[in-house]
């Protein structure tokens, strides 16, 4: 290990903080006082400690900083606090080396490995926790090769390859675990050399020793009955993860460049600041209200054991139908992902463990509220302490669904939070806020959020962002003993609390405030602008939306009209398929929401990723490959006929246009085109235009020929792309690969852009990539006229399109077409960078 890690002004011994937080805080200050972090990193590692379980084990923790706080860290550097009284980290956990980490890249690894080999030398270990010397300290963690744990030096197996390490941050735990994972589904023997050393390929810790760093040179080797099947296996997995870990490290790196670009407001007086992480960001100045944390005594009330059943599924029921007026109502207030937070937690309804437990307590001869609330409190306890943040979130959950069932079985305990009912400009302080809460409050009058606890992926910060409130979790406990009523001031850029602020300071920060609106109106105001090239070629802007609010949302945002309305969706979380009637009632509640702008409605899409249980289908083997789309509507006039009349019956009412998904071959179209024309002359509706998807490789082959028959393509690269790569959309291993830049998509984009201009047909793409500013970009240079995407990434899509002419556009185009992998094309986002930047200049 490099002997400028951890240096002896970095080492103090016989330490004896009070708390885990203090043993933090003076290791962290080591940090500072040499030069190695900026003094704010200290929180950083306190906020890690909300978010992951930093203790290593043995004795050891290892907490470090969080990695969007890596700016700053000035050089890396490790320090060491030794408690030789020892502190307890986690319950039931007492930690005598608190190693904190100040990691700029892979550095630190190196001191991981030496500390897991410690660990297993639990007597070398245990000196370390009361030695008087530093020296002792140092030496055991610079020894390259310890005589306690010997380096393995043993022969490879006879099949293997090599494999050089491309992960930007080396081998962490997270990958390592996948490859563990992998490697233990077979029955082979695994060896992974690096150099002299190696480790058993299916066990974490032995791995993690390794100490595997970036473009450092591995050797894997197996033996046994599968070998040559684990060694493909692996290999896979190996290198599947690369794209998301260089993804990750890209995203961070971007992540500080954007932060470390962003101005940040900076007060000029010395009001009291508390540090947390920004979960939500802007400025916002209001009155703290501080919601004390109460305790929650549920009285246990025996009753009969079937009675106390019954109670349980009454107020199950009852939560789940109120989870999904939630949902729904969630859904039309902000949006599809915040809906399913709350359809996640209906499914938590049905665990069984959870049923199970209850029910246990129940027949032990406790009251059913009692045992309800012993059993997700044990639950979310469990789910808590295993130290993965994702889990810690569902803990959450199982907390917040937990206390709407116990409001039903006990409603005189009031278990949940009442929304507040007085006070304007509120900024909440609560040592946590669970989803129901957050998407109960007012934004009328709630301005702000802070937290105690949570972390910035939490549910409650994803409905904050959505609701455009400023907020900051990870405040840290002394939150909760701030002045209820003070003014503060909640920055959710930097993520800090102010208080007692002057009135200078008040005055800057309203100033700024009101400078961000500014800035907000001038980009909503951009977002409504055309995308216009910089030499005026127009590329027409849509989005893609299947309900009426959601087709104005996307008005507002700057859709020029709706380029997909996956009409499925009318069909799916119900008993029944929607009638005529009702299906022509959305249409046209589409067309008013759209005041005149064109709407392109597409046929019924099941089969494939959308089932729909009352249809009664048979079972595909291959689903993507069965009777979905336009085949299923061919085969079931009782579907296909409903939908066409409700769509010709709105048609008088606004621009529309009818699209058929999974087009493969002429046969269809033609199909297809009699019944709708059979239709419209029955209800003597106005011809209206009708295209089709192209998502299949015959689609695409033919299009020239099709185009004669249609009026418009539009490109379904999701599927398209699945079909051309041979990758299921939803392969959990493989979907990543399935990119719809790859230049074999591209090439297959650009043959359908020729076969549509034989007949001057339009092409648009309705696929995920319209919504990708590389991909948005590329397409706009191959020739397709019209991009449908999800709503968010208009404003962002139309502001590149914007700053480019076509000649730049058909070049990238170009360029992205001769590339000879996927990462090729992607790289090519570089020179939109450029771009970008010439025009700010
Ligand atoms: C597509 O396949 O790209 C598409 C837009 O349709 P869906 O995602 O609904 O299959
Ligand atoms: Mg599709």
């Amino acid at each position: 290990m490099s002997s400028t890690l951890i240096r002896p002004e970095l080492v103090r011994l016989g330490a004896a903080p009070a708390s885990k937080a203090q043993a933090i805080r003076e290791a962290g200050q080591l940090l500072a006082a040499a030069g190695h972090i900026d003094p704010a990193y200290v929180d950083s590692l306190l906020a890690r400690e909300n978010v992951a379980n930093t203790y290593l084990g043995h004795g050891v923790a290892i907490p470090h900083g969080m990695i969007e706080h890596r700016h700053l860290i000035h050089s890396t550097a490790i320090a060491v606090l030794q408690v030789p009284g020892g502190i307890e980290w986690n319950p039931g956990q007492t930690v005598h080396l608190v190693f904190a980490i100040a990691a700029q890249s892979d550095e630190h690894l190196a001191l991981l490995r030496r500390l897991t080999r410690l660990l297993q030398d639990e007597a070398a270990l245990g000196r370390l926790f009361d030695t008087p010397h530093p020296a002792d300290l140092l030496a055991a963690l610079e020894q390259q090769a310890p005589a306690a744990a010997p380096a393995e030096q043993v022969a490879d197996f006879a099949h293997g390859f090599d494999w050089v390490m491309d992960y930007p941050n080396g081998l962490h735990a997270r990958p390592a675990q996948q490859w563990v994972e992998t490697a233990r589904r077979f029955a082979a023997n695994v060896r992974v050399r690096k150099g002299e050393e190696s480790g058993d390929g299916k066990n974490l810790i032995a791995l993690l020793q390794l100490g595997i760093a970036h473009n450092e040179t591995l050797h894997v080797s197996a033996e046994g009955p599968d070998a040559e099947a684990l060694l493909a296996a692996l290999k896979a997995v190996m290198s599947g993860l690369t794209a998301a870990e260089q993804e990750q490290a890209d995203k961070a790196a971007k992540q500080q460049q954007a932060q470390a670009r962003r101005a940040l407001w900076q007060p000029a007086g010395k009001p009291l600041a508390l540090d947390g992480i920004a979960a939500s960001p802007g400025l916002t100045i209001g009155q703290l209200r501080v919601l004390k944390p109460s305790v929650l005594e549920v009285p246990d009330h025996p009753v009969l054991l079937g009675t106390g059943g019954d109670q349980l599924d009454a107020a199950l029921a009852a939560t789940r139908q109120e989870l999904q007026d939630l949902a729904a109502a969630t859904g039309k207030r902000m949006g599809a992902t915040e809906a399913g937070i709350f359809r996640a937690q209906a499914e938590l309804l049905n665990d069984t463990d959870l049923i199970t437990l209850t029910c246990q307590l129940m027949v032990e001869g406790h009251g059913v509220a009692w045992a309800w609330h012993q059993a997700v409190s044990r639950l979310a306890e469990r789910l808590a302490a295993l130290g993965n943040p994702l889990l810690a979130a569902r803990a959450a959950d199982l907390r917040d669904v937990g206390l709407r069932v116990l409001d039903k079985l006990a409603p005189e305990l009031g278990a949940r939070r009442k929304p507040l009912d007085e006070g304007d400009n509120l900024i909440i302080a609560a040592a946590d806020l669970t989803p129901s809460d957050t998407a109960a409050l007012d934004p009328q009058r709630i301005i702000g959020l802070c937290t105690a606890q949570g972390g910035p992926s939490s549910h409650t910060a994803i409905i904050a962002r959505t609701l455009g409130m400023p907020a900051l979790v990870a405040l840290g406990a002394s939150l909760l003993d701030l002045p209820d009523g003070a003014t503060a001031i909640v920055d959710g850029d930097s993520g800090r609390l102010y208080l007692n602020a002057d009135e200078a300071d008040l005055a800057s920060a309203r100033q700024w405030i009101t400078r961000q609106q500014e800035a907000a109106r001038n980009s909503a105001a951009a977002a409504l602008a055309p995308a216009t090239t910089q030499d005026g070629k127009r590329i027409e802007v849509a989005a893609n939306a299947n309900h009426p609010d959601q087709a104005a949302a996307a008005m507002k945002a700057g859709a020029e009209g709706v380029g997909l309305m996956r009409t499925e969706f009318l069909y799916l979380e119900r008993d029944s398929a929607p009638s005529e009637d009702e299906q022509y009632q959305t249409y046209r509640g589409m067309l008013d929401a759209l005041e005149g702008k064109p709407l392109i409605i597409r046929t019924l899409d099941i089969g494939g990723d959308k089932q729909v249980p009352y249809l009664n289908l048979p079972h595909e083997e291959n689903p993507f490959l069965g009777v979905r789309g336009v085949r299923l509507l061919l085969r079931r006039p009782d579907l296909l006929e409903p939908q066409l009349r409700a769509i010709y019956r709105a048609a008088s009412h606004g621009p529309l246009s009818i699209m058929f998904p999974m087009i493969t071959s002429l046969e269809e179209v033609k199909a297809l085109r009699a019944v709708c024309e059979r239709i419209r002359q029955e209800l003597a509706a106005p011809e209206v235009p009708l295209g089709i998807m192209v998502e299949v490789p015959a689609a695409v082959a033919m299009a020239d020929q099709l185009a004669e028959h249609v009026d418009f393509f539009s490109i379904g690269t999701n599927d398209l792309t699945q079909y051309v790569l041979a990758i299921d959309r939803q392969h959990p291993e493989l979907a990543r690969e399935a990119d719809a830049l790859h230049p074999a998509v591209l090439r297959m984009i650009r043959q359908t852009v020729e076969g549509a201009s034989r007949h001057n047909r339009w092409v648009g793409v309705c696929g995920g990539i319209a919504g990708d500013p590389l991909g948005a970009a590329i397409l706009a240079g191959l020739g397709v006229q019209e991009l449908s995407m999800s709503q968010r990434d208009i404003a962002s899509v139309k502001a590149m399109l914007r700053r480019c002419s076509s000649g730049h556009l058909a070049r990238l185009a170009a360029d992205a077409l001769r590339c000879p992998d996927v990462g090729a094309v992607r790289a090519l986002a570089a020179r939109l960078e450029s771009v970008r930047e010439e025009v700010e200049a």
